[in-house]
């Protein structure tokens, strides 16, 4: 049985706190460029289109497509016990290779398979922390 209370929680930073400030309240947020409008996920410094450091935060549809994913059946680390489960990466219908993390939810983990539609849903764990995660899409969930 898993014991969420002692999963790791990320450690904020200002790049990062943005995001988990928007799950929280239940949006998708993603650092933007002002000079140039490229997403950059994760957070960084400078845009990693034109390098300004002009940047912002913005919520996104929380839309894509799995571009990756791995599916865990053999217990690697203590909490993360609750097996199988996929681990995705998600390609955000906003733009090219712009990829996010998370895991499966509300489907088996066989149901991940490259290029089905997914959408984020926020999971809070029993501390509260909030974490995005990804289930299928309406149309993907009836096929
Ligand atoms: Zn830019």
């Amino acid at each position: 049985m898993s014991d969420q209370s002692l999963a790791p929680r990320p450690v904020l930073t200002p790049l990062t706190k943005p995001f988990w400030d928007g799950a929280a309240e239940g949006k998708l947020v993603i650092q933007r460029c002002r000079v140039c409008a490229h997403f950059n996920h994760p957070p960084f410094v400078e845009c990693t289109n034109c390098r300004s450091s002009d940047l912002g935060y913005e919520a996104v549809s929380g839309r894509g497509a799995i571009h990756q994913r791995a599916i865990v059946e053999t217990p690697l680390a203590i909490p993360f016990d609750d097996l199988p489960y996929a681990c995705l990466l998600v390609e955000l219908d906003e733009q090219k290779h712009l990829l996010v993390a998370g895991n499966l939810v509300n489907a088996s983990p066989y149901e991940a398979r490259v290029g089905r539609k997914v959408e984020v849903v926020f999971e809070t764990q029993p501390d509260g922390f909030v974490l995005p995660q990804f289930q299928l899409a309406a149309d993907e969930a009836a096929a």
